[in-house]
């Protein structure tokens, strides 16, 4: 069915090899494997399918997200990161066995006032200090209350890290404490670290961890690669070369001219462009890999197409391998030249990217 060359390569067991490294740097806490937005762009059912078996649950950010696992046959509990809202969504959570992590009062009221209430098991958002989403440390306690009387069931406390990726952020402690002071006064366990704080703040990492970036083989720190964590890459993103050709000094590649040869050149074309998720907003220092060397990109990122400058390696042909990210060129470094995060670029990668599974 896919005729086009260019495709993104999911190394399943590379994920799994990732989880279990987030499990070494706490091994005495559980860890929720993050897999929203589409597994961070890798194919949540796929992820999930491979993973099922070696975790005690998932967390996706809202409902649909998990109503299509469950769809796919996924059938570990789903913690639903952004909560419920409504009567709907709250039976719904209840027959699916998803736990909400419900962050206001209105969606609290909304639980509570169902007859009977759905025997759910709520988790609790308390905010520390990101003031996104979440309830005050007062109202946290008393909604603590009421859950375990109408449930016989303690909630789980959980709060999210605003500077996880700094380390010793007297933000990040300050937060940890107000969390921890609050969960031991209640007597109820804790959720806290994402991939960065399981990192860079150990003793953050106890109760339910939820590593999300870090399971697909990107580094979730500054100035530590993804070997150096013990992380594998999970995706590699390739194309192939489809056209080649020399350009004299003075002339120019791609929409507007934005890059002119000053001395003879040869440009090859890659059938990959921003429709596909590589960002068009890259400086003139990002590069692609091939020949076992890198090349950079020149000109303007066209929809369907890109081109490379490759007049230092004599042998390319037409029909070779490209890595635009992956093994070679982590993608944080392209993420860092459009001026964003490797994130935002795995999450970018759209539908028309054909992705190939890899499993052990
Ligand atoms: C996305 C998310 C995570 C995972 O964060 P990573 O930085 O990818 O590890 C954890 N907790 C919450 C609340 C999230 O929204």
């Amino acid at each position: 069915m896919h005729h086009r060359p260019t495709q993104a390569k999911i190394n399943l067991s590379a994920i799994l090899s990732n989880y279990q490294q987030a499990v070494k740097l706490a091994p005495k806490a559980q860890q929720l494997a993050v897999i929203k937005a589409d597994a961070y762009g890798h194919g949540a059912v796929d992820v999930a399918a491979y993973l099922e078996p070696h975790v005690p649950a998932f967390a996706v950010a809202f409902i649909d997200e998990a109503l299509s696992l469950r769809a796919a046959g996924i059938d570990k509990p789903i913690v639903i990161l952004e909560g419920l809202s409504g009567e709907e969504e709250l039976r719904l959570a209840a027959q699916y066995n998803f736990w909400p992590l419900l962050h206001s009062n209105e969606q609290l009221i909304a639980l509570t006032a169902l007859s009977p209430v759905p025997d759910l098991h709520c988790w609790l958002k308390v905010d520390t200090g990101m003031h996104r989403l979440g309830l005050t440390p007062v109202e946290a306690q008393s909604w603590v209350d009421k859950l375990t009387r109408l449930m016989q069931r303690k909630p789980v406390l959980a709060s999210h890290f605003s500077c996880a990726e700094e380390p010793d952020s007297p933000i990040s402690m300050h937060q940890m404490q107000q969390l921890f002071a609050l969960a031991a006064h209640l007597d109820c366990e804790v959720s806290l670290a994402n991939s960065a704080a399981l990192t860079t703040l150990p003793q953050s990492a106890v109760g339910w961890n939820r590593p999300g970036i870090m399971l697909y083989g990107s580094s979730p720190i500054a100035g530590k690669s993804a070997a150096e964590l013990g992380l594998q890459v999970a995706m590699t993103v390739t194309s192939q070369i489809m056209a080649i050709r020399d350009v004299l000094p003075g002339e120019t590649v791609g929409y507007n001219c934005r890059w002119q040869a000053d001395t003879p050149s040869r440009i090859a074309t890659l059938p990959i462009g921003y429709a596909d998720g590589y960002p068009r907003l890259i400086n003139s220092a990002s590069e692609v890999f091939l020949h076992g060397q890198r090349a950079k990109v020149v000109g303007t990122v066209s929809m369907d197409m890109l081109t490379i400058d490759v007049t230092h390696i004599p042998q390319v042909q037409a029909g070779d391998e490209v890595e635009l990210w992956g093994e070679n060129i982590p993608v944080n470094e392209v993420a860092a030249h459009a001026n964003t995060i490797g994130y935002e670029l795995l999450t970018r990668v759209t539908q028309r990217m054909q992705r190939i599974y890899l499993r052990d």
